[in-house]
């Protein structure tokens, strides 16, 4: 039921934090791994560490701001495994200000990273998943998805219309046997988070408090999920949005 063997999967942002994690846990399950970032070193190293749990895996370089390079990562991807049947739209970053500080160019480049991308890879990917008859399509949310934040207006923006994005595209296109879930992590130790508690020191401490489970998450602790909605395990499940936060957003 969990068995991906003879399934390739494409995840942007998949170098390195969320992403990688949510690689091996697919590797592990058997599927062929297609990483596609910007950073080619990383995506070397994480192409080497999945190579190591016995996947394929290859890397493609992609900005997945730019409409040309998101076309070209498909086609790279098409072209070396001949099809794609989960996307996981991890690829993201954030800039911490609060509205008043925020320049339109900041806020542009946050919504683009964040939920543009996830339209265009999807978009993308949809005929190749429509051609082979099956597809997942797993968006990777946040706690923001749901919460507001008062230094992450454009952040809270982003992954909040991730979900209703998500929600849209499996209404579309569960006709099509395409289910497209969300993922909406708690706090996990990361680049992204480690550079958040850089900038704010109380917030490590904050977080451990505010966590029921009493830890920041780990990498791996996305990995079961993924393999759940990118598996047959999940095929009747479609514009869900499943928190993984040890209970974060549980706690009144
Ligand atoms: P990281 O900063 O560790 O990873 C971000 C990834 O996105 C990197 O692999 C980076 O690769 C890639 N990326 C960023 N911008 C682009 C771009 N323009 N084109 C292609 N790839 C890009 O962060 P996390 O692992 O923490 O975050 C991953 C996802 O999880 C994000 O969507 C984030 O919002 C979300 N998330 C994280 C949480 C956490 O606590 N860590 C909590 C909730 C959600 P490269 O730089 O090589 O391009």
């Amino acid at each position: 039921m969990f068995d991906l063997k003879g399934k390739t999967a494409l995840v942007t942002g998949g170098n390195g934090g969320i992403g990688l994690g949510i690689a091996r846990g697919l590797a592990r399950a058997g599927a062929h791994i297609i990483v596609a970032a910007r950073n080619e070193e990383k995506s070397a190293a994480a192409v080497e560490d999945l190579r190591a749990l016995g996947a394929e895996a290859f890397a493609v370089r992609v900005d997945v701001n730019d409409e040309p390079s998101v076309e070209d990562m498909i086609g790279a991807a098409i072209r070396q495994c001949g099809r794609i049947d989960i996307l996981v739209n991890n690829a993201g970053m954030n800039i911490r200000k609060p509205a008043q500080d925020l320049l339109l160019a900041e806020w542009r480049q946050v919504l683009d990273t964040n939920l543009t991308s996830a339209f265009l890879c999807a978009r993308g990917v949809y005929p190749h998943m429509k051609r082979t008859g099956s597809g997942k399509i797993i968006n990777i949310g946040s706690m923001l998805s749901i919460f507001g934040g008062s230094h992450l207006p454009a952040y809270g923006a982003s992954k909040g219309g991730l979900v209703q994005l998500t929600k849209s595209l499996a209404v579309a296109w569960a006709i099509d046997h395409i289910q497209v879930n969300a993922v909406l992590p708690g706090w996990i130790d990361t680049d992204l988070t480690r550079l958040a508690r850089r900038k704010d020191p109380t917030l490590h401490e904050r977080i451990l408090a505010r966590t029921p489970a009493g830890k920041w998450g780990d990498i791996d602790d996305l990995a079961g999920v993924a393999v759940f909605l990118a598996s047959a395990a999940s095929d009747f499940i479609t514009g869900a949005a499943i928190p993984v936060d040890g209970g974060y957003s549980a706690l009144g």
